[in-house]
């Protein structure tokens, strides 16, 4: 029987269990779904790199005789079923979606099948674990991250599986694959999208990286992370293939990034259980702590303008590549919550409409870790000093040199982490926009009010 294989956050042909499931049926029918709902607040890095995944997957479908990719564009609860109908369809396949739009969006569109006597056939997911499964002695979901993850680290992974050697495919008659091709504004880039640009980077850093990751991934000068999130946001690879090659190494790098992937599974673990976390504070007192409105500090801050110098370098990172290191996200999450005392969730929006791995659990659980109100939180009063965190992790300067013009040149900005007021007047770099000390004090004493 003819099926619908519907690709969403899989985007690859490799370790594909939904699509092993439908290739076994029949005739499959190869789905994409640009979804005004999340094509439209996509910034332009996450949008660029969307688009390349579906030309790089529409690329390799053809390699194994398909006709392509079938994109079309609309909403899921109409434009899946008219697909399905249009091959003559019994069964959509799909790796199932925990976040709380996709739960909504995939009932409606089984509703929609359902009245067609069409089923929608859930096989996988984006995690290792799936979101809802871990639970403690009591049934119930772990609210901090070590017990959660000892459990975790104990449940059955399935070992990866090839791609399909073989598949019948269709195509929609009307259907010339419309994959989008957005113009990158100037100076935007990102990186190589697809399985094979994945595999490639992965590799290299298997060879080259992971030994000494517990240490090189708190330094924002190197490239010493894997930057796998972007690929594993669109599915290009799944982290049980990343486990499964990371099984055979013993050293403290491989220890910590297996536990850093349990912190991807652990967040969106907690969104499932409490969708409302995507919007509101995970520890609800948070909510009558004293903001101020975003205003022109705010935009200081999205443009990188601040004045100090690593808060800058990440948010020009930002928004040059679409991507910004760990430590950095910490740092000027901080920046925005504790120095401009900035709701996280402004700080939360500007880094999913510029992230080409804006992922919503893990951003909005990493603002909340920052805000000092969510699981496992960073404790309030531990506010991060924006000069100190620029010395210690990027001791040479590298990072804020690469990524802040107005100090490159060492002969004139000698201390890129705190420069004079002369070198900063003589370079165009602007004066600090608050003073940190007194922004800490104030940010603690709004917290002593609601503690
Ligand atoms: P690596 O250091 O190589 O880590 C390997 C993988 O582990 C990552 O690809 C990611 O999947 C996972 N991981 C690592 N750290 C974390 C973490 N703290 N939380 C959850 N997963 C983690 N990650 C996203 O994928 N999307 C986001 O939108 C996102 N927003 C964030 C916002 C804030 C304020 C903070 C503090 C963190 C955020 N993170 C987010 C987590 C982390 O910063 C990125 O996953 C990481 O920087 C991606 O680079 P990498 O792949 O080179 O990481």
């Amino acid at each position: 029987r003819p099926t619908v294989m519907w690709f969403r956050r899989d985007l690859r042909l490799r370790d594909n269990p939904a699509l092993l499931e439908a290739c076994a049926e029949g005739p499959v029918l190869p789905l994409f779904v640009l979804d005004p709902h999340l094509w439209g607040p996509a910034g332009p890095s996450r949008r660029a790199y969307l688009a390349a995944s579906l030309r790089s997957l529409d690329a390799s479908l053809r390699d194994l005789g398909a006709p392509g990719l079938q994109v079309v564009r609309g909403d899921p609860v109409r434009r899946v079923p008219a697909a399905a109908r249009a091959v003559g369809a019994e069964r959509v396949h799909v790796a199932a979606d925990f976040g709380p739009y996709g739960r909504q969006r995939d009932e409606a569109v089984e509703a929609a099948l359902g009245e067609a006597g069409v089923g929608l056939a859930r096989t996988g997911s984006p995690y290792v674990v799936p979101p809802g499964t871990v639970h403690n002695g009591s049934g119930d979901h772990y609210r901090v991250f070590t017990p959660f993850h000892r459990v975790w680290e104990q449940q059955d992974r399935p070992a990866p599986q090839d791609a399909p050697d073989h598949g019948d495919w269709l195509a929609l008659d009307e259907g010339t694959t419309d994959v989008p091709s957005p113009r990158l504004p100037a100076g935007l880039e990102v990186p190589v999208a697809g399985e094979e640009a994945t595999h490639a980077r992965w590799s290299d850093f298997l060879e080259r990286g992971i030994d000494d990751y517990d240490t090189t991934r708190n330094e924002p000068g190197t490239d010493g992370t894997s930057r796998m999130s972007v690929h594993l946001k669109y599915g290009e690879v799944h982290p049980r293939q990343l486990l499964a090659d990371l099984s055979r190494r013993r050293s403290a790098g491989a220890a910590t990034f297996r536990k850093e992937l349990g912190w991807r599974e652990f967040y969106a673990d907690v969104l499932w259980h409490q969708p409302r976390t995507a919007r509101e504070y995970y520890k609800t007192q948070y909510a009558s702590l004293a903001y101020d409105e975003p205003g022109e500090l705010f935009e200081a801050w999205q443009e990188g303008r601040t004045g100090y110098p690593v808060v800058d370098a990440g948010m020009r990172q930002l928004r040059s590549v679409g991507w910004m290191h760990n430590r950095v996200r910490m740092i000027t999450a901080s920046f925005l919550v504790k120095d401009l005392h900035v709701e996280w969730q402004h700080g939360a929006r500007h880094f999913l409409h510029w992230l080409a791995d804006g992922d919503l659990a893990s951003n909005n659980h990493g603002w909340q870790w920052v805000a000092g109100s969510g699981t496992d939180p960073s404790p309030f009063f531990r506010v991060f000093n924006p000069t100190g965190q620029g010395r210690k992790f990027d001791p040479d300067g590298a990072y804020v040199r690469r990524w802040v013009e107005e100090l490159r040149d060492p002969d004139r900005v000698p201390d890129p982490h705190e420069p004079s007021s002369e070198v900063r007047a003589a370079v165009g770099y602007s004066e600090p926009v608050v003073d940190h000390a007194e922004e800490r004090r104030e940010a603690l004493a709004r917290w002593e009010h609601i503690r």
